[in-house]
């Protein structure tokens, strides 16, 4: 049975849509099928603020491989466009994070599914939301949609494409 994952593309650095629209390609062949993607939306950085905006976006992609073996394909697509790992949080080329990987709950060294940071995060709960705003997070029970209202971060999330 294959598994529903959502993956949270981010980039802050050159042509950000090339970037992204670069990592939906890749992913595309490396992951599984792009059943969904949502617009693109823009957001002041986050953590270390004084960097340019990101643009981010979430995918639906159905996958037959095992969440750790998703990850791997998703750091491959990030070395693709050339990320470098010096301080965490800096600009970078591409980002891609694991928000949900089906309903499973994991906690390892180098993976963590669903994303600890996805409640607090603004600018990954807007997307998810427009792909998935009933879908129910398997720790918290809320729906994505619920886990939006509650989230207090400050940041606006801007809507750049139909
Ligand atoms: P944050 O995780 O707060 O968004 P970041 O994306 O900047 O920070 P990275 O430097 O991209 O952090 O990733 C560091 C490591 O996080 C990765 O090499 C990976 O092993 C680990 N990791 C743990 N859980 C996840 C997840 N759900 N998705 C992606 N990477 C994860
Ligand atoms: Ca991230
Ligand atoms: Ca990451």
């Amino acid at each position: 049975m294959p598994t529903l994952a959502y993956l949270l593309l981010g980039s802050n650095l050159g042509d950000r849509a090339a970037r992204l629209a670069q990592a939906r390609h890749d992913l595309a062949a490396t992951a599984g099928r792009l059943v969904a993607a949502s617009a693109l939306y823009e957001t002041a950085a986050w953590g270390l603020t004084d960097q340019p905006a990101f643009l981010n976006q979430v995918l639906a992609i159905e996958t037959d491989l095992a969440a750790p073996t998703l990850l791997a394909a998703c750091l491959a697509a990030e070395q693709q466009q050339g990320r470098e790992r010096q301080v965490r949080w800096a600009a970078r080329t591409l980002d891609v994070d694991i928000l949900l990987f089906g309903q499973e709950i994991l906690a390892t060294p180098t993976l963590t599914v669903p994303h600890p940071a996805l409640p607090a995060r603004r600018f990954a709960l807007v997307p998810l939301a427009e792909l998935a705003p009933q879908l129910r997070h398997p720790q918290l029970h809320q729906t994505i949609s619920e886990l939006l209202s509650a989230c207090t971060d400050p940041l606006p999330v801007q809507r750049i494409t139909a």
